[in-house]
């Protein structure tokens, strides 16, 4: 349900950024489904090329074979289809649904090794920018206030706090049979974010013209409640 006056909404482009189990995802999806959106979880794309070299035998050891794979990869084929169950889009890896399997602790685990090789993020960001040429999307990731769309007309920087981080992402496994610890948990989350902020190539900030978005003690609710007043001056015609 849109609450636009008449109905009508201008179509941006809402980039949203920060760390790992902050919520983007639910939050991005939240919004493309209120508003009619698309939505992209850009996250699942370096998740989907990340399982690709693990199931191609392309990381040892906590080693990335980074030739072997920028060599395959114009073998990867990374496509979205809207499953209507989730309210979301399902990742497809070279035909297959890879969804549930791109959110284990291995992929997990090797995906921060892969997403700072260059070729694969500059493969990726071209993929992200064509999907937002008609804008009306609603991205989430690391780099896309800076990188993919900096003229964003709407950017959003997600915090909070990593208990709560830990806490969310532990249910969030759990619910779906994964026997994770929470110390595991941490210990992964931690590990990324460093990854993610210290690398060479787009490394993870905030853009100087993102808003701020601590939600550590805000319900899904109260953050839509917080987008929406945002949106409304923003978009609606
Ligand atoms: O969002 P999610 O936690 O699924 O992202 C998994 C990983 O993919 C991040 O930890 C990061 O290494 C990488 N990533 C990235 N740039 C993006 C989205 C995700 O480097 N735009």
């Amino acid at each position: 349900m849109d609450y636009c006056k008449n109905n009508s909404r201008k179509k941006i482009i809402i980039a949203i950024d920060g760390y790992s189990a902050c919520g983007k995802s639910t939050f991005a999806k939240d919004i493309s489904a209120r508003i009619g959106y698309i939505f992209i979880d850009t996250g699942a794309m370096y998740r989907a090329v990340t399982l690709y070299a693990i199931n191609h035998g392309m990381i040892k050891n906590g080693k990335v074979d980074e030739q072997t794979l920028i060599a395959a990869l114009p073998d990867i084929k990374i496509a979205f289809k809207f499953n209507p169950d989730r309210g979301a889009s399902d990742i497809y890896l070279n035909g297959h649904n890879v969804e549930k399997e791109i959110r284990g602790i291995e992929v997990s685990d090797a995906v921060s090794l892969v997403s700072q090789i260059g070729e694969v993020r500059s493969g990726l960001v071209r993929l992200q920018q064509q999907m937002g040429v008609d804008k009306g999307i609603v991205m989430d990731g690391r780099d896309i206030g800076t990188v993919v769309f900096p003229n964003a007309e709407l950017k959003i920087f997600m915090t909070a706090s990593e208990e709560v981080r830990v806490e969310r992402r532990y249910k969030e496994l759990l619910s779906k049979g994964e026997n994770v610890s929470k110390k595991e948990i941490a210990e992964n989350l931690r590990a990324r974010d460093y990854a993610d902020e210290h690398r060479a190539i787009s490394p993870l900030r905030k853009a100087d013209d993102a808003i701020l978005l601590d939600n550590s003690d805000m319900t899904p609710a109260d953050q839509m409640k917080w987008i929406m007043g945002i949106l409304d001056k923003l978009t609606c015609m």
